[in-house]
């Protein structure tokens, strides 16, 4: 790993120059790197690196995340450019990229936040080593998270496996040392203005284009599908839905707004039909909030003395920084089950599954509440939680289709996509994770609907062919009368699939399918 920390000595001299490699912590509040970098440093530069690696990896899904991380850039250059200087923006691989642009802006150093991700410690360790050739460090930052990995840990001195004991520690650790959620800052003073950066930018012997300009996303190097996304709606808050605002003023004005929602996110957010979620998710993932200002928020509001919807809020908080360390502790699950007797699972043939996924990608099941989940999440990038553990679990338990192909379908197209958190969902769902709902709980897709979306709203929403049937046979339409089905113009198998699997032959079929992993352990 990089170094975490250049926490400078008695006598040691500060940097002079420092570059603030942005990442996925797209602002300039509370943002740990930049705020030690202008307290530490006589110069500041900030950068983004449109990274080729990460590019050449993404499928056609990821279009409007990409459209959004733009989006998010030019807001993050906008403000560092009323504050007289400017975001500089390089193109090409990490290791070759960030060394030649500290090389070019004569900094000593490159401060970042850590990423627990494994490909992104590996990158960064790369990036570092090419660094010290010149003399020059990569300092990464905690950030990411409230706690970092090694922060809390077990009686033993091992990281934590269970989600419950964990949350207590986390708790408990917060109450004593508040300060860790404190807002930090630093002198904006320091920020190199646009035109000496630009001088630096463009001496020779390399000179070149500005890179004060982030340019238009139809230039960015990836396949024409990846640069042509455009934003759905933002997803409704209270009232219509409207477009992304983006940046870290967007990202306030979507907290402030939870505020009213906030005290009935306990009783509510099961229900994806009710706007009672904060949607905030995609700003922690792009970092235009940080994680920080969210705990804050939730104490605010009182989530460590009423233990009603702020404190049920702050526990999904938690799960978030539960994920983080998992993923450091555990760099396995990336490939694998966190439990590794589940490898062992026998899913069913291709032949089987080919049509299977296709139907569940598409959202054409024939069950309306995993229908209605794939489908928003194709329309906007994102699905609500209760209905993202209804598709998980539908999908290993009753397609018998392997928990990493979701997971990877979901990285694709998430717009809050976090691999430590999708994976440790995913392995949840499957029960193959750590704390993981034992193996033989097995959703139902439609008792899930009946509870959770009685009146069908978010179903009629997503699956309109199906909104003129009465609430109670929305559910399991292949089961409603034919009065029913006839005066709402559905024809079960024309208008609409046939359910793709009989559940409790799937159910059945599972309870043998993971009871011979085990045996084999
Ligand atoms: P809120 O209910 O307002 O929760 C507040 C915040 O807490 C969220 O923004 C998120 O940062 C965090 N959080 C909430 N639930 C979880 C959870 N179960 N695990 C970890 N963090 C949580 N969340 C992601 O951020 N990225 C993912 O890639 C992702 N993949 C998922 C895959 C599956 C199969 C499942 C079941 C869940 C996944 N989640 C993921 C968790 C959760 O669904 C989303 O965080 C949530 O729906 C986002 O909506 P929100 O911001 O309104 O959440």
């Amino acid at each position: 790993m990089p170094p975490t920390d250049d926490a400078p000595r008695p006598g040691s001299p500060l940097p002079d120059a420092v570059l603030v490699w942005f990442r996925r912590d797209l602002r300039l509040e509370d943002h740990v790197a930049l705020a030690r970098a202008c307290s530490r440093a006589r110069r500041v530069a900030c950068a983004f690196l449109i990274d080729t690696d990460i590019l050449n990896g993404l499928g056609p899904g990821a279009a409007r995340r990409l459209r959004l991380l733009h989006a998010h850039l030019a807001a993050l250059s906008g403000e560092l450019e009323r504050l007289g200087s400017g975001l500089v923006v390089v193109t090409g691989q990490a290791v070759q990229a960030i060394p030649a642009l500290a090389a070019r802006l004569s900094v000593d150093a490159v401060y970042c936040h850590r990423d627990v991700d494994p490909s992104a410690l590996a990158r960064d360790l790369d990036v570092h080593r090419r660094l010290t050739v010149d003399g020059r460090k990569l300092v990464a930052f905690a950030d990411q998270s409230v706690f970092d990995a090694d922060a809390l840990l077990t009686g033993s001195g091992s990281p934590y496996r269970v989600y419950t004991p964990y949350r207590r520690a986390w708790q408990a650790r917060l109450a004593s040392d508040p300060g860790v959620v404190a807002p930090v800052t630093g002198d904006p003073g320091r920020l190199e203005s646009a035109a000496s950066l630009r001088q630096r930018l463009t001496a020779p012997p390399s000179g070149g284009s500005d890179l004060l300009q982030l340019g238009a996303l139809q230039d960015w190097p990836a396949p024409r599908p990846l640069r042509q996304a455009t934003l759905a709606a933002e997803p409704p808050a209270r009232g219509a839905a409207r477009l992304w605002i983006p940046g870290a003023a967007g990202a306030r004005e979507r907290l402030a707004a939870f505020g009213e929602r906030i005290r009935d996110y306990d009783e509510q957010r099961d229900f994806p039909g009710q706007p009672a979620t904060s949607g905030l998710s995609v700003d922690l993932r792009f970092g235009t909030l940080s994680i920080r200002q969210a705990v804050r928020f939730a104490l605010d509001h009182g989530a460590l003395t009423d233990p009603y919807g702020p404190a049920v809020w702050l526990s999904e908080l938690i799960w978030r920084d539960f994920f983080f360390q998992i993923l450091r502790h555990h760099p396995h699950v990336v490939d694998g089950a966190f439990r590794p007797e589940f490898d062992a699972i026998r899913w069913v043939d291709d032949a089987v599954a080919a049509p299977r996924w296709a139907a569940w990608q598409n959202g054409l099941t024939g069950y309306p509440l995993v229908d209605a989940g794939m489908r928003e999440l194709a329309a906007t990038g994102l699905m609500h939680n209760r209905v993202r553990m209804v598709v998980a679990s539908f999908l290993t338990k009753d397609l018998g289709i392997d928990w990493r192909r979701g997971e990877a379908w979901f990285g694709e197209w998430l717009l809050d996509h976090e691999l430590a958190a999708n994976n440790g969902n995913w392995q949840w769902a499957a029960g193959t994770g750590c704390d993981a709902q034992p193996w033989f709980r097995i959703f139902n897709p439609v008792t899930q609907s009946e509870r959770f979306d009685a009146q069908g709203r978010y179903i009629r929403r997503w699956v309109p062919e199906l909104a003129d049937l009465p609430d109670k046979a929305l559910h399991a339409p292949w089961l409603a009368r034919p009065v029913d089905l006839a005066a709402a113009g559905v024809t079960i198998g024309r208008t609409y699939p046939a359910p793709i699997v009989d559940h409790d032959t799937a159910r059945a079929e599972t309870m043998a399918r993971y009871k011979e992993a085990v045996a084999r352990r």
